[in-house]
């Protein structure tokens, strides 16, 4: 045969590796569009039975659901268990029964019409209050919900803008007239609670409410709004996690145990949750929150 009708191998090795590369990079678009929140896993999915040449089919079933925002990768591998998909199965490759077993899973993930409400709650010192802080600052379509607390402000804190900071007289009025859609006391000593009245007109706004809220608290919106989004912030590890509560000095040592003791049993809590963000990086889990929330991406340059 002429070298014009059958190319040497070499030629062949080069092109084929072109394809590939070509292949992993459509495969790693499709990935970073899910994880954004512009796409959902189910149109990925839907797609790649469709089409099945395109990178949706080629995709690890695995690699899908941890780009899921709030899923994370030890969560993927329960999934998978539970749904009888193996790890290196590509969605393009599922059986006739997994197809509808994932399809029913991911169609059960898809934002809830209507939902407008979302609960930031997870284990103390996770940085909570920071990240809710950079997602008010960088995402202002988000409406962040005010607590009433009686604890004293800190340093730095305003007054309606933090919190509305009340007495203990106010917080029991407030209880009273059942004007709090939720309240916890936290760390045994002061109370929290979220004013209904202005979570409630947010939504009629048509706005995306978040609320920063205890363990405790999140449970109680469950049990109110069963249609709320509760998402547990994780810290990466727990050695991380003392790290950040010792070292941020604002509590006495006895303080430091107490909230640590709470902390343990709070991380235990995360399975009652929708979502999992691991924060290991401010700017990373804003943008898994608010991709969960459905809030378009790109309101600041760096965010
Ligand atoms: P801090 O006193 O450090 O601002 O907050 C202490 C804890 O109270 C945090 O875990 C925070 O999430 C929680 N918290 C703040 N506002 C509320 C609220 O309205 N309800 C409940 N249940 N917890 C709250």
């Amino acid at each position: 045969m002429s070298p014009a009708a059958s190319p040497p191998p070499d030629t062949d090795r080069a092109a084929a590796s072109r394809a590939a590369v070509a292949a992993r990079r459509a495969r790693a678009a499709v990935k970073a569009a899910v994880e954004a929140g512009e796409r959902s896993a189910l149109d990925v999915a839907e797609t790649a039975w469709r089409e099945p040449t395109g990178p949706e089919a080629t995709l690890r079933v695995t690699d899908l659901l941890s780009s899921i925002p709030g899923i994370g990768r030890v969560r993927t591998q329960r999934f998978l268990d539970e749904l009888g998909i193996s790890e290196r199965k590509r969605v393009g490759g599922l059986g006739a029964r997994q197809r509808p077993r994932l399809r029913g899973f991911l169609r059960n993930r898809q934002p809830r019409p209507g939902n407008a409400l979302f609960v930031l709650s997870g284990p103390t010192a996770v940085g909570k209050s920071t990240l809710s802080e950079f997602i008010r600052e960088s995402y202002p379509q988000v409406y962040f919900s005010v607590s009433a607390t009686t604890r004293k402000p800190r340093p730095g804190e305003i007054d309606g803008v933090h919190y509305h900071f009340v007495s203990d007289a106010e917080f029991d009025r407030l209880i009273a007239a059942d004007e709090l859609l939720e309240w916890a006391t936290v760390h045994n000593s002061n109370r929290y609670g979220t004013p209904r009245e202005p979570v409630f007109r947010a939504i009629a706004e048509g706005r995306r409410v978040l609320l920063e809220i205890d363990i405790a608290g999140a449970r109680s919106v469950r049990a109110r709004v069963p249609e709320a989004t509760l998402v547990f912030l994780a810290p990466p590890s727990w050695e991380d996690l003392v790290q950040r509560l010792v070292g941020r000095g604002t509590e006495d040592p006895a303080e430091q145990r107490r909230r640590l003791a709470t902390a343990r049993v709070e991380l235990a809590a995360q399975s009652e949750f929708d979502a999992l963000v691991v924060n290991r990086e401010v700017v990373t889990a804003a943008r898994e929150v608010v991709a969960l929330m459905g809030v378009p991406r790109g309101i600041r340059s760096d965010a």
